[in-house]
């Protein structure tokens, strides 16, 4: 990582952007404002080309990968994972400042890669924020630290991957979607 080059304040300005376009690559050391509980492991990795497109606007694509600790949403442990994404933005120099959500082709019919979805007011592309915008997107919306884990246990709130609990084993039974199914065997077995 040390011989990446660090592009934590580099700022493009798109209206001087040369003919040719622009790439660069290298490493985001610090995010600011990510969600509560999601912190950095390491240096972002970031590659970004940009190009001029039609009507005045730009391409934004490239490609970022993070490694971020966060705690999991079933047992509520600190794990950490990585992140990978390739994206592709049309950049918009107007009024309005701030990434969007990609839409759907619109009643018009406009495709959706013609839509900008990240407007610059200055025309100032900080690769910082597109660093975090990027990182943000590609976090999965549900955050677990193995397929396996057990979670905490709803009565007593034990982790059940590092522990077992009797609590409520007839209750947790009832609770369960098979519950119905489990006492029709059990009533079988009894020769009823
Ligand atoms: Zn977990
Ligand atoms: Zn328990």
């Amino acid at each position: 990582m040390s011989q990446l080059r660090r592009l934590d304040d580099l700022i493009i300005a798109l209206e001087e952007l040369p003919k040719g376009g622009w790439q660069v690559e290298g490493a985001v050391l610090a995010l600011d404002d990510l969600p509560e509980g999601i912190t950095l492991a390491a240096p972002v990795e970031l590659a970004v080309e940009v190009r001029a497109a039609r009507g005045g606007q730009f391409r934004v694509g490239g490609h970022v990968k993070a490694t971020l600790t966060a705690p999991c949403d079933s047992c509520l442990d600190p794990f950490t994972f990585e992140v990978e994404e390739d994206f592709d933005r049309l950049v918009a120099i107007g009024e309005e400042s701030g990434f969007f959500p990609q839409v759907e082709a619109g009643e018009e019919g406009i495709p959706i890669d013609d839509l900008p979805d990240l407007f610059l007011l200055d025309g100032q592309l900080k690769l910082t924020e597109l660093a975090r915008e990027e990182v943000l997107v590609a976090i999965p919306p549900l955050l677990r630290c193995s397929s396996e884990c057990q979670g905490l246990c709803p009565y007593c709130a034990l982790n059940r991957n590092l522990e077992s609990c009797a609590c409520a084993e007839g209750e947790r039974r009832k609770d369960s979607p098979f519950a119905g199914l489990a006492e029709m065997l059990e009533a079988k077995k009894r020769g009823r």
